[in-house]
């Protein structure tokens, strides 16, 4: 920890794949934290409690990394009216925009802070303390969680008000699971043209067709900087994953009347993939050999 960052009182509920790597880079730091989860096990120098309300009530700053919004509103509803007045309620699971506003006007009404702070970077950036947060909530709260996101990770953005962390993360997988499709369907199309991955990479990379899907986490193997496509399409960034957000983004869009045509299409080819195909648990970019292996009927 540096000099001038105090050592907190952390509450930790959720310790999966993502809160687990989080709470332990905490302790590393110099922080207390005491956790709950229902199922994972206790991760290094975190100290397990038997609620999350005992995990809790005497935190400065109360972490939840859970699956979804329905079970945020749950846990949030036993922790409020349990936490220290001023202590700040920071809630990093990616969930939908409606769920993370409620949660805030709930805690803030007990008279606690509340961010909802979404993340980027999934379990490689979490295990090393390189996460991006998207932050909505005030600036009083966002200061309070400064020297914990400065632990978790290597940028935190302060979008606006409650719900506008989750708004940001939404809309940037939107724009990732459209380049995704677009980069793998083109792929496709160079095959059956004859042209050359390498040289589609090399083209593709360095002209205006780039993007992060096909620049950073290209999904041919063997071309482009190491992926999952490398790995068999272990993820990464799982297909299933992908489709949960982009079903926040759709939902989001339905509750604002945005039209959004391309995220609409995006939604609807990762669902076929995961829950019609042989997409669940494999990574996102395995769109590519879904592609390869289809004509256009
Ligand atoms: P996970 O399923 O591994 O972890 C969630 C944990 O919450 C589990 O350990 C589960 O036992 C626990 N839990 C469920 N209900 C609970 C309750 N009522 N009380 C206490 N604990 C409870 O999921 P994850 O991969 O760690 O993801 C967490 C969040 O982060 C999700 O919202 C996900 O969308 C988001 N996210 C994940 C990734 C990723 O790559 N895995 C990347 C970015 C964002």
């Amino acid at each position: 920890m540096n000099k001038e960052a105090k050592a907190m009182k952390i509450g930790f509920i959720g310790l999966g794949n993502m809160g687990a790597p989080m709470a332990a880079n905490l302790v590393a730091a110099g922080h207390s934290v005491a956790g709950f989860d229902t199922a994972a096990p206790a991760p290094e120098g975190v100290i397990m409690a038997a609620s999350a309300v005992e995990a809790a009530h005497t935190a400065e700053v109360v972490i939840t990394m859970l699956p979804n919004g329905t079970i945020l509103k749950a846990v949030a509803a036993e922790l409020i009216p349990a936490m220290t007045k001023g202590a700040v309620l920071l809630d990093c699971s990616t969930v939908d925009v409606a769920s993370a506003r409620e949660v805030a006007a709930m805690a803030e009404a007990a008279g606690l802070g509340a961010l909802d702070a979404p993340v980027s970077g999934g379990v490689g950036g979490a295990a090393a303390g390189t996460l991006t947060f998207m932050v909505g909530g005030s600036d009083a709260a966002f200061a309070i969680a400064r020297p914990l996101f400065d632990v978790m990770g290597q940028k935190a953005v302060h979008c606006g008000p409650s719900g506008n962390g989750q708004a940001a993360k939404i809309c940037n997988n939107m724009i990732l699971g459209v380049t995704m499709i677009a980069t793998c369907e083109a792929f496709a199309l160079a095959d059956k043209l004859g042209l050359d991955r390498q040289a589609m990479f090399d083209v593709v990379s360095t002209s205006s067709g780039q993007s992060w899907s096909m620049n950073t986490y290209c999904p041919a193997p063997g071309v482009g900087p190491k992926s999952p496509a490398d790995n068999g399409y272990k993820p990464g960034f799982a297909a299933d994953l992908m489709l949960k957000d982009l079903r926040l983004s759709q939902a989001a869009a339905e509750g604002a009347d945005a039209d959004t045509p391309m995220g609409a299409l995006a939604a609807e080819l990762y669902a076929r993939f995961v829950e019609d195909e042989d997409g669940r648990g494999r990574d996102f970019s395995a769109m590519l050999p879904r592609f390869e292996a289809r004509g256009r009927s």
